[in-house]
């Protein structure tokens, strides 16, 4: 996420060149700065700012350094970094193009050039965000799509297995929506597929709670330290929500409205189970709940 105004962090170890830089980006950008490798780094990790000006010779660590901490750490990685530094041999500047530095600008500098060299980094980063986020988000429903769930899976079930705690996963399908399309129309189907995805996610009860469109009219939800039961309270509640939409279903076997089924299933806390697991189980669950008439919640049993 980028900040409003854009968050740049400036490190170096001399005022003067703080100074100046803060004149310069001081309308335009929230400028934090600090005057040592140590507390920049420090800083950085804390407030994760959008962008990073960083001198190069500085006692204690320098800026390689700092650079490199940056570039190794999972939080800060992704921030760009622009060297300022007095050190102007290609060799230097070589050094911190392979540290993952952004750009490379040597003092003196001038203020115009780091100004436009700025907003270049900062917009870039906008952009990056813009496309990160397309790719994990479904056209249609603006909610997670399903590369985004099996992120999402593989890093609760990680948490899940170090915490020991229950993870569940659902699986919601549209009943009879085949039908729905060839009654109403593809446009009208797109609707409905949005109207159930918006109240699928407003019945979700906690904030770890993860919700994504699996594909076609399914839906997969992930809630983590979530054991059997919670689960099936919180599959009853969509069950009940999208219900209450009151969509009208001219050519549905359950009842005039759109409705749903769902499967459950909790993983077990013996670290035997994979992500696909897991989905298959409430996929199975799912299946029988189609069988037994639609429009209700299945669990899985362990048998
Ligand atoms: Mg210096």
């Amino acid at each position: 996420m980028i900040h409003t105004p854009p968050r740049i962090l400036a490190i170096d170890d001399t005022p003067a060149n703080l100074l100046a830089l803060g004149a310069a980006l001081a309308g335009e950008f929230d400028l934090q700065i600090a005057t040592s490798g140590a507390t920049g780094l420090a800083l950085a990790r804390e407030s994760l700012p959008d962008l990073i000006l960083l001198d190069v010779m500085m006692p204690g660590m320098d800026g390689f350094e700092v650079c490199q901490r940056l570039k190794s750490d999972p939080s800060t990685q992704h921030i760009p970094v622009i060297f300022v530094s007095a050190m102007s041999q290609p060799e230097d500047q070589e050094r911190g193009f392979a540290l993952g530095a952004a750009d490379y600008i040597t003092k003196p500098f001038q203020v115009p050039l780091v100004l436009a060299r700025v907003r270049v980094h900062v917009r870039l980063k906008l952009k990056s965000e813009a496309l990160e986020k397309m790719a994990f988000v479904d056209g249609l429903t603006d909610i997670p799509n399903r590369r985004a769930l099996e992120r999402q899976l593989e890093d609760e079930l990680r948490r899940a297995r170090r915490g020991k705690t229950p993870l569940s996963v659902l699986m919601i399908d549209i009943d009879h929506f085949k039908a729905y399309n060839d009654s109403c129309g593809h446009g009208t189907g797109d609707i409905c597929l949005r109207k159930v995805a918006h109240e699928l996610k407003n019945s979700l009860m906690r904030p770890g709670d993860f919700i994504a469109r699996f594909g076609g009219e399914e839906f997969c939800a992930v809630l983590p330290d979530c054991d059997a039961d919670g689960a099936a309270l919180v599959a009853e509640k969509m069950r009940q929500a999208v219900e209450a939409l009151h969509i009208p279903h001219p050519d549905s076997a359950v009842g005039p409205y759109v409705t749903i089924s769902l499967g459950c299933a909790t993983g077990l806390l013996d670290g035997a189970s994979e992500p696909s697991s897991l989905v298959d189980l409430a996929d199975q669950a799912l299946y029988r709940a189609k069988g037994m008439g639609r429009n209700r919640v299945v669990c899985h049993t362990r048998s």
